[in-house]
């Protein structure tokens, strides 16, 4: 039967053993709560390693986002240009503060933000008589967006980037960690990024003043008095020390947890690439992503064969695969806001999502199983 054979994940849990140990400490201490050791060391610990000043621990990728739109002071009916191609954690903050997304395509070398789409969204809104209060560029599959002419236009216009770093925590940009590119760099550690901490997320900032703020908004913004008193609205955002724990023992590992995802990527495309209609995800030479997940294109018109049809397939023998992100300009709970593509006619994005899968990635991935995968890939696509 298909049904015994045992599932293959598109992005599984990966401990590493050394969770444990801290996790260990976490309770030998008693510090059972959303503060503690164990959080101070996983941010300085996160902080040293992408090379910035400050980090703040919080619980998800989400919130982390939340608190740097407050930061910019993004408030009721403000414009927020953000990348479409994503998933909905990127822009439900925006949401959050009650302003208004405005969708850019991606460009075909990183599938990120595009810059002329940038270009035309930031001419639209001097037009209108109201700029952006900031531009969120998400770094998707593990890719850095091209930052450099991304901020050369932003700093034109003084609109303030938020760095979607939730799944490309370990890559890099001219030599430089990815997350710590924007004014604040957000990282998510859900069950199926890169390290995972159950669920959790980080804030960085080389302003640590800032993140300060954060903190106090995270944690019910209490005033410093000796009972309970509170002039600002807060929230419960702050990561807790059993989780944060855990986070330290998947940092150590992290590199490896590249290096495989990588290997992975590199042996997808080895064996399939050569197939007329196929490509992958494309890797500029400006950076050096996590490979987090291998998204491979289809060409239905080539292949013959749709990614919808490849998913079913897969699925059929239990593995698990998915479409590329739906882009935000497409989602019923986006209608009728703006966006602006690459060129003139084609939606970069919209491409990318109708012909983009989403291979089985995680690092713990045996050379057996992946074998596997592509097996029945080579069987479906014959070019
Ligand atoms: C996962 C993810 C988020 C949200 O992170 P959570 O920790 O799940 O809240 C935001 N943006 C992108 C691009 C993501 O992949």
């Amino acid at each position: 039967m298909e049904d015994s054979k045992p599932r293959i994940y598109l992005s599984p849990p990966h401990m590493s053993g050394y969770e444990l140990e801290y996790i260990k400490e976490a309770f030998e201490s008693n510090w059972i709560a959303p503060l503690g050791p164990q959080v101070n060391a996983f941010e300085a610990e996160m902080a040293e390693y992408v090379g910035c000043r400050k980090a703040l621990a919080v619980s998800s990728g989400t919130a982390a986002i939340h608190l740097a739109l407050r930061l910019l002071g993004v408030g009721a009916g403000d414009l927020v240009f953000c990348s479409s191609l994503t998933f909905i954690g990127s822009v439900n903050p925006v949401l959050y503060q009650g302003a208004v997304p405005v969708f850019l395509d991606s460009e075909p070398e990183s599938w990120n933000m595009s810059p002329a789409a940038l270009s035309k969204a930031f001419a639209w809104a001097e037009q209108e008589g109201q700029l952006p209060k900031a531009v969120i560029v998400v770094n998707l599959y593990g890719q850095s967006a091209d930052m450099e002419p991304i901020l050369e236009i932003c700093h034109a216009y003084g609109v303030p980037v938020v760095e979607d770093a939730a799944e490309s925590l370990g890559a890099t940009y001219r030599g430089k960690a990815s997350g710590t590119w924007g004014k604040f760099g957000i990282f998510s550690f859900n069950g199926n990024k890169i390290i995972t901490t159950s669920g959790g997320g980080m804030l960085v900032s080389d302003d640590a003043e800032a993140l300060e703020k954060a903190l106090f908004w995270a944690t019910q913004a209490r005033d410093p008095a000796p009972w309970y008193q509170h002039t600002e609205m807060g929230f419960n955002y702050r990561m807790s020390n059993i989780v944060a724990a855990i986070g330290r023992g998947q940092l150590k590992v992290l590199d490896q947890r590249v290096q495989a995802r990588r290997e992975i990527f590199r042996r997808y495309e080895a064996a399939l690439s050569g197939i007329e209609g196929i490509s992958f995800m494309p890797e500029m030479a400006s950076g050096r992503a996590n490979r987090w997940l291998t998204v491979m294109l289809v060409d239905p018109v080539v292949c013959s064969i749709g990614v919808m049809e490849i998913i079913r397939a897969l699925e059929k023998e239990n593995i698990e695969s998915r479409p590329v992100w739906k882009p935000m300009h497409r989602q019923p709970l986006f209608a009728g806001c703006q966006y602006f593509t690459n060129g003139e006619e084609e939606s970069v994005s919209d491409r990318l999502f109708e012909q983009g899968i989403c291979l089985p990635s995680g690092s713990s991935l045996s050379q057996a199983d992946q074998e596997r995968v592509i097996r029945i890939i080579k069987q479906m696509v014959k070019g």
